[in-house]
């Protein structure tokens, strides 16, 4: 029998790294398919705007995805430099009023007795003197943060290294997805990896997906560790986040986590807020010099596609030939979980490739 014909469907984070654990299996013809492609800049293309850092997000139930994700995104700095990730000491201020409400970052990120400290090696409480002002506790480890301009460029070199296809396109249906692939041969597996496009997509039209705005400011500065914070002191939705990028990314500030929110265009007032919460937190970033001393690469506004109950990690079936695989909604932890969804994804595949095999030679 043939190879199994694969088009996956999105070329953000999760498509990407989908299409890449795909590509080291023997036996699949993998086309990747997007309106838009690393490095372009549309908030609707959520992956380009991420940190991205790793703070786990999940519950205790759900750790699987971060935890298996943990590993590989270490594995790839220890090993991998052109990835374009490094190894940041990563600080978590909490202030326990955050904790008590939903409007912010998910909360088991700010547990005072989270259980990723016994995924990080060198997890530990933080001393009063470096808890700051108006904060009640903290906390720091080494995570990591990926430099998004070099690290998505270089999945999709190792994609087009393995063989994989990668071109541009829109569909409407995501039965479309079916004639895409450039063996010019039905695809027999789509992946659906479209992040917020599936709620207008036909034949998904999934209405439990929304946006949650996520404005930024990357800057020139560079700044060390990591801070991320459970709220700020201007109110809901206004976050308090630095992650300096690897390999010359500069730094990004944040931020904003607006519920519901489509804005796509940076709001100048909302900038000076989240310019000003950081050098406050962090004066040295500017010399002291306050906004002054930041330099500005640019504002920029990334949507990030929540999902209502969480990620779409399922298959369904489109015919009698085609399955579907759904991977989408992964909201503000898309390069935290990428691994260990995409491994799922490959799972799927396989045994719907196994069953797809089995109706035909009992045909
Ligand atoms: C400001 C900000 C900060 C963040 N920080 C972090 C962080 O520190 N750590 C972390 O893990 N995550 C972070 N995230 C979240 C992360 O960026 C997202 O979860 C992740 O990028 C989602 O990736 P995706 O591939 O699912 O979706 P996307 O990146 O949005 O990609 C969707 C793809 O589908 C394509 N598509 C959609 N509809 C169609 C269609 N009809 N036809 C063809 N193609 C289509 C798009 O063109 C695109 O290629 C952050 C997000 C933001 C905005």
């Amino acid at each position: 029998m043939g190879d199994t014909i694969v088009v996956v469907v999105g070329a953000g984070v999760s498509g990407l790294t989908s299409a890449l654990l795909l590509s080291k299996k023997k036996g699949y013809k993998i086309t990747v398919v997007g309106k838009h492609m690393p490095g372009d800049y549309d908030s609707e293309y959520a992956s380009p705007f991420a940190g991205a850092n790793i703070i786990p997000m999940a519950n205790e139930a759900g750790k699987r995805w971060e935890s298996e994700t943990w590993r590989e995104l270490k594995r790839l700095v220890e090993e991998v430099p052109e990835a374009g990730i490094h190894f940041q000491r990563c600080q978590v201020q909490r202030r326990g009023h955050d904790l008590t409400t939903d409007a912010g970052f998910p909360v088991h990120a700010f547990s005072k007795t989270p259980w990723y400290r016994d995924l990080f090696e060198d997890y530990h409480d933080l001393p009063k003197s470096q808890i700051l002002d108006g904060y009640d506790s903290a906390s720091e480890y080494t995570g990591v943060c990926i430099n998004t301009a070099v690290y998505l460029p270089w999945i999709v070199g190792q994609l087009l290294k393995n063989g994989v296809v990668i071109k541009r396109g829109i569909i409407a249906n995501i039965k479309e997805a079916k004639a895409l692939s450039h063996t010019g041969q039905p695809a027999s597996i789509i992946i659906n990896a479209t992040g917020l496009g599936s709620i207008k997509l036909d034949g998904v039209r999934d209405s439990a997906l929304y946006p949650i705005r996520g404005q930024v400011a990357l800057v020139r500065n560079e700044a060390s560790p990591m801070i991320l914070c459970s709220g700020s002191i201007d109110g809901p939705g206004e976050e308090l986040y630095l992650m300096q990028r690897a390999a010359g990314g500069g730094t990004v500030l944040g931020g904003t986590y607006e519920i519901g929110n489509w804005n796509s265009e940076p709001d100048p007032s909302v900038a000076l807020r989240i310019m000003s919460r950081v050098v406050n937190a962090r004066p040295e970033i500017a010399d002291g010099k306050g906004i002054a001393g930041l330099n500005v690469i640019r504002h920029a506004v990334g949507l990030r596609p929540a999902r209502n109950g969480g990620v779409r990690l399922e298959a369904e079936d489109l015919d009698e030939s085609t399955s579907i695989v759904h991977n989408y909604g992964h909201g503000g932890y898309g390069y935290q979980t990428s691994y260990g969804y995409a491994d799922r994804v490959v799972k799927l595949v396989s045994d719907i490739r196994k069953r797809q095999r089995g109706a035909v030679a009992n045909l």
